[in-house]
């Protein structure tokens, strides 16, 4: 039986329904709306459909959108300095920082230099701590509509296998705590465990599978074990489709559910980055 299709965009229309009405109240009570100041060193095509769809989702909602361009030239120093003013401005409730930074800047260490209440890609040390003792508002987007489309099947968390492929910092360190967090028994696998050659023996046990990796295929469809809730965060270009990290068709067969490739994480993630500034504000404004 083919899988039942984890479509991001059903989940995010119902939590952007209940963001506008957030922030239509927060107009009604205080006059003011919560802003989101956007920063782009130089011009990276790459990050421009990211971009604008930041700036559409946020104008649906009446979320105020500030683009802050600066020169490819800016070096780390500066961008900091720009980051600091931005801090203090009243009016500024999250910053974001659009990536591919220019080669130079350290891109790991800029979310450091965020304040952490303003931090609404979850990505700032502190926030990062919130997510690892379970108490937390803001947590990485991408992570977060990962585990959002799990909690979406309605299954029961708690005791279940879960594997994640990918260990990166924004999406499959956070996923592997926010399933912790719901006693979730989670496997994090990782180049090294590819090197191995233990990542089938790894994934056919997954009854939850999160994949972020960004390779094609990586993940054969027979390897997935009956019944599996399979979220696939992978985005590759091959030829001219999108495509993720999981043999689809193989995949769907033996899934529950699946994410498809564009459809899946990728419209969720912008809907819970709005999430995370609608909540950076209600903090700030302590409403
Ligand atoms: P990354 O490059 O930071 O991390 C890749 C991870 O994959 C690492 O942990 C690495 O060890 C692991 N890996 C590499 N080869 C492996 C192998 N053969 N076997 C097992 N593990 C292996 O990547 P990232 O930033 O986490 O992004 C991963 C993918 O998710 C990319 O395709 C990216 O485009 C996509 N992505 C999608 C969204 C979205 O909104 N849908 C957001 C962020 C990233």
């Amino acid at each position: 039986m083919a899988a039942a299709l984890l479509e991001g965009k059903k989940i995010a229309a119902e939590i952007r329904e209940d963001l506008k009405a957030r922030i239509e109240d927060f107009r009604n009570r205080s006059g003011a709306v919560p802003s989101l100041a956007t920063i782009q060193v130089g011009e990276n095509p790459a990050a421009a459909v990211y971009l604008r769809a930041q700036q559409k989702t946020a104008e649906k909602l009446g979320i105020n959108f500030k683009l802050h361009k600066l020169d490819e030239k800016t070096n780390e120093r500066e961008l900091i300095d720009y980051i600091d003013r931005l801090n203090k401005e009243r009016d500024t409730n999250g910053i974001l920082i659009q990536m591919p930074l220019p080669s130079g800047i350290n891109a790991k260490e800029i979310p450091n230099f965020i304040d952490p209440a303003k931090d609404v890609e979850g990505m700032h040390p502190e926030n990062l701590g919130k997510v690892l003792s379970g108490k937390f508002e803001i947590a990485p987007c991408t992570a977060m509509a990962a585990f959002e489309l799990i909690k979406s099947t309605g299954i029961k968390l708690y005791g279940k296998e879960a594997v994640i492929v990918g260990h990166s910092e924004i999406v499959g360190k956070p996923v592997t705590l926010l399933l912790l967090n719901e006693f979730v028994t989670v496997t994090t696998c990782h180049i090294g465990t590819g090197e191995r050659g233990t990542l089938p023996d790894h994934v056919k046990r997954a009854e939850i599978l999160v994949v972020a990796v960004g390779k094609a295929g990586l993940v054969k469809g027979e390897w997935i074990k009956e019944g599996a809730v399979v979220i696939d965060v992978g985005i590759n270009r091959v030829g001219d489709k999108l495509v993720g990290d999981v043999e689809f068709e193989g995949a769907e067969e033996r899934a529950a559910y699946i994410t498809p490739v564009p459809g899946g994480v990728g419209p969720l993630t912008v809907t819970i980055l709005m999430k995370n500034v609608v909540e950076a504000f209600r903090a700030q404004k302590g409403i």
